[in-house]
């Protein structure tokens, strides 16, 4: 079993990144600028936007954050969207989810210019994706696509189960390893919280993404010899030997698993890393104009 390290990878595409942009400066150009709006006090927002703010200064971005309380108005973050959408310093930004419940997410993120949509969350990006044209991907599957081309990967007419429809982990991803070209080239079966005999499902799979956020709920069993797993799952589970009083765990037990498999994503130090990274890349990649131009 080989651990796919998303650690040491994301060290590895933030040192070619940061060359990229050592080389910009040089040439005194623009040098990519990432915006996070964050509103509220959700602590795993906090920890999340956090570790974009110092990626973007890994890496020699720009980086800016505007910060707002829960009770901001619809209307006031829309507001900020459009300075955003028409500063021109600004090469993408992202609005970190959730967002309080008074605020309707879909008209945020409707608002966004898909042009600077850099989490690739905007219909117009999605659409774009889903029919092979040149797009911002949505990061965790961006992350999860490089990981599986720069560990090489063998996907073509792999058979890969996704757990999980989310629009942004899920969905996209089973697209993505639809595509034509490499890393894709899967015959997939998208599962769901209605999927019949989910097991019997997952047994099937030469790769197995699991995005549904129940701690360690894919166990040994249900995986073929020889699988690669790739574990999104972020969950919070109580551990008194942990100051915090809480650990990490994955949507895969991962104990259970790893024996079985030719590759698996650890939890912490897996997929995390990697979405974090992808939006580097994408933020670089609105920089130069290389979606849209
Ligand atoms: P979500 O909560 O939006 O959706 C969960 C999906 O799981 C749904 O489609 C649902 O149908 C499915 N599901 C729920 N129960 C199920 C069951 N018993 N059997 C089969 N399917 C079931 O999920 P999300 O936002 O995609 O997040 C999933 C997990 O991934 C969470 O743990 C989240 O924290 C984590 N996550 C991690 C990253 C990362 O960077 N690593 C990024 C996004 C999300």
């Amino acid at each position: 079993m080989l651990l796919l390290d998303g650690k040491l990878l994301s060290e590895n595409i933030k040192a070619e990144i940061a060359a990229e942009v050592d080389v910009i400066r040089q040439k005194g150009g623009k040098i990519p600028h990432l915006a996070a709006v964050l509103v509220g006090e959700n602590p795993a927002s906090q920890v999340y936007v956090n570790s974009k703010i110092k990626s973007c200064e890994q890496v020699g971005f720009k980086s800016s954050m505007v910060r707002r309380d829960a009770d901001l108005s619809e209307a006031e973050l829309l507001e900020i969207v459009h300075n955003l959408n028409n500063d021109p310093d600004v090469d993408g930004f992202i609005v970190q989810l959730p967002l309080p419940k008074h605020i309707n997410e879909e008209k945020i993120i409707l608002a966004i210019d898909h042009r600077k949509d850099v989490d690739g969350f905007h219909p117009v990006n999605f659409g774009r994706m889903a029919q092979g044209m040149s797009a911002f991907l949505p990061a965790t599957p961006f992350g999860i696509m490089e990981m599986l081309r720069r560990y090489n990967i063998e996907t073509a007419g792999k058979h890969c189960v996704v757990l999980g429809r989310s629009n942004i982990v899920g969905t996209p991803m089973s697209l993505l390893l639809s595509r034509k070209g490499y890393p894709g080239d899967c015959t997939v079966t998208l599962t769901h919280s209605r999927t019949k005999d989910l097991p019997a499902e997952v047994r099937r799979a030469d790769i197995v993404v699991a995005a549904i956020g129940i701690p360690q709920f894919v166990k040994g069993d249900w995986v073929k010899e020889g699988a690669v797993v790739v574990d999104v799952g972020i969950n919070r589970i109580p551990d008194d030997t942990k100051k915090s009083g809480f650990r990490l765990v994955g949507d895969v037990d991962f104990d259970e698993v790893a024996p079985k498999c030719s590759h698996i994503t650890p939890v912490p130090g897996g997929v995390g890393l990697m979405t974090v990274t992808a939006l580097l890349m994408n933020t670089l990649k609105a920089c130069r104009k290389e979606i849209y131009q």
